[in-house]
């Protein structure tokens, strides 16, 4: 396991010294610690990023051979499936087949960029046809520079390399900094792209604390794009750091997404996707499908399935063959997702099971929480919670439905469910959120694009509009005539 900061190729202390302890959720136990980065060690990351974009080989490098790296960066991380889940079980809590998943996600985010890193390569400039024919314009796409990404405890290594690979494969350089949290794969990262013949300064690993990492770097004047996914509230700080030079910045936040279920729907179908939208991955999901709008036909026998089907989830330690729900990620998660629990209680809505701790010795576990008439203004209805809690509600009208759905501060994920397929087409166009889901919650493909509306985002990830987050645009025009311009010498 790495604990030191990954700066121009090399494994190096904090310059302060201080390091930052590794719980894992499961057992509370500390069982590693990481180097926890200041301002000092993150002008040395941000400078050695920049050596390597303005001086160092990747930049005389083209999409074709920085493809090759990006191959075998994806190649390794699926050779090390096994023990990198293990890691993310350790660091993050959650069940070992879910990390399994994601490492193939992050593998196969490689490989996507990869290639196209090679179609940028091959793709012809674009000629512009000009209202006066006398100009020529074509359009070619160049690295953004040195990219500040800063990433959540969530999907700590999939989330990296969503950043990560469409940088390095647009050219970019790049400094790293991992969620305090859960800093153990992005570090491993650092080790895998050193072992692939990544050039030294290309990719810097800076674990720390928001305050004394993250906003250093967002701050920094020579980071020409921050990339950053997190809450909200951090994001707008982000955003307020970003502003006095102007930065590139895409923002990927937070979340409070609906799911509208129809009388006609499947239940069994309809159960299992609400379950899949909250519980995997603890709920702890930016797009977790929190708000479900039930028609009223089907509403109590919805809810009577649901929290028959949910009280049989197994809880426990993530690396326990047969676990679906793992620990919260930490104590200040868990205290929250309790307050949360507690506030849903108060504000009257009906507990239909959960809602409190499994008969487990240790762990930030919370049994998966099912809360029913939820009021439309009550705080677990509106706030983002983050964790094994799903708010529902019934409805009578499509109307009414898409209107509870849309209001909201949020717009990153929406979903909608009936047999009647023209219904959901029209529901779907009618959700103000970037990624909408029909008859199904929270499947992620590497090839399309994901990104919120409203506080959820600036931006998209993921497929081509992935690598265009670290794409500059540049226009050439040229005079393309022998007679002369006309203006001054006629
Ligand atoms: P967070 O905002 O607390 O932290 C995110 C990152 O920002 C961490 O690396 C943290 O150290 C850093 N940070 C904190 N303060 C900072 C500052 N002042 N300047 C710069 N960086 C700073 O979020 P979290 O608790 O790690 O993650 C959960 C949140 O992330 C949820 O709101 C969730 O919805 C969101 N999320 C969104 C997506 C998406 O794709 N939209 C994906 C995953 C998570």
């Amino acid at each position: 396991m790495k604990s030191e900061l990954f700066i121009n190729g090399e494994w190096v202390a904090a310059q302060s010294g201080e390091m930052i302890d590794v719980i894992n959720p499961a057992t509370e136990e500390i069982f590693h610690r990481v180097a926890s980065a200041g301002a000092d060690d993150v002008n040395a990351a941000v400078q050695a990023a920049k050596n390597a974009f303005d001086t160092g080989p990747w930049a005389n490098m083209n999409g074709m051979e920085r493809a090759v790296i990006l191959r075998k960066i994806a190649a390794e991380i699926e050779a090390r499936t096994d023990e990198l889940a293990r890691l993310e079980v350790l660091d993050n809590g959650k069940p070992f087949p879910e990390a399994q998943w994601d490492m193939e996600d992050t593998a196969g985010c490689f490989s996507f960029y990869a290639n196209l890193a090679e179609e940028l390569h091959n793709a012809p400039d674009e000629e512009i046809a000009l209202g006066d024919e006398r100009f020529k314009t074509h359009v070619v796409k160049e690295p953004v520079g040195v990219v500040g990404a800063i990433v959540p405890w969530n999907y700590p290594l999939l989330m990296a390399s969503w950043k990560v690979a469409p940088a390095l494969a647009a050219g970019c350089t790049i400094v790293l900094k991992p969620s305090e949290v859960t800093s153990l794969t992005a570090l491993e990262l650092g080790q895998v792209a050193k072992e692939c013949g990544l050039p030294d300064g290309v990719l810097n690993i800076v674990t720390g604390y928001g305050a004394s990492a993250g906003q250093p770097l967002s701050e920094h004047p020579d980071v020409d794009k921050i990339a950053f996914t997190g809450s909200v509230a951090t994001g707008s700080r982000v955003m307020q750091s970003a502003a006095s030079d102007i930065k590139n910045l895409s923002l990927e936040l937070g979340g409070k997404s609906p799911f509208v279920i129809f009388g006609d729907s499947d239940l069994d179908q309809a159960v299992e996707w609400i379950m899949f939208g909250i519980f995997w991955n603890q709920g702890e999901v930016c797009s977790a499908t929190s708000r479900v709008l039930v028609e009223e036909v089907i509403y109590e026998k919805l809810l009577a399935r649901l929290k028959e089907e949910t009280q049989k989830i197994t809880i426990g330690d993530g690396m326990n063959e047969g676990v679906l729900l793992g620990p919260i990620v930490n104590k200040k998660q868990y205290d929250q997702v309790m307050g949360y629990i507690s506030t849903g209680i108060d504000e009257g809505a009906r507990l239909i099971t959960g809602g409190d701790k499994p008969a487990l010795n240790k762990g930030y576990f919370i049994k998966p929480t099912i809360f029913a008439d939820v009021d439309e203004n009550s705080t677990i209805w509106r706030e983002e919670i983050f964790g094994p809690v799903v708010c529902i509600k019934p409805f009578n009208k499509e109307s009414e439905a898409i209107r509870l759905a849309n209001d909201s501060e949020f717009g990153l994920a929406a979903a909608v469910m009936s047999k009647d397929s023209a219904r959901c087409e029209r529901v779907a166009r009618a959700f103000r959120a970037g990624i909408v889901w029909i008859n199904c919650s929270q499947p992620t493909f590497v090839e399309a694009p994901w990104g919120g509306y409203k506080k959820s985002g600036i931006g998209r990830e993921l497929g081509k509009w992935g690598l265009e987050n670290y794409l500059e645009t540049k226009q050439i025009t040229r005079f393309d005539d022998d007679s002369s311009w006309g203006w001054y010498l006629k």
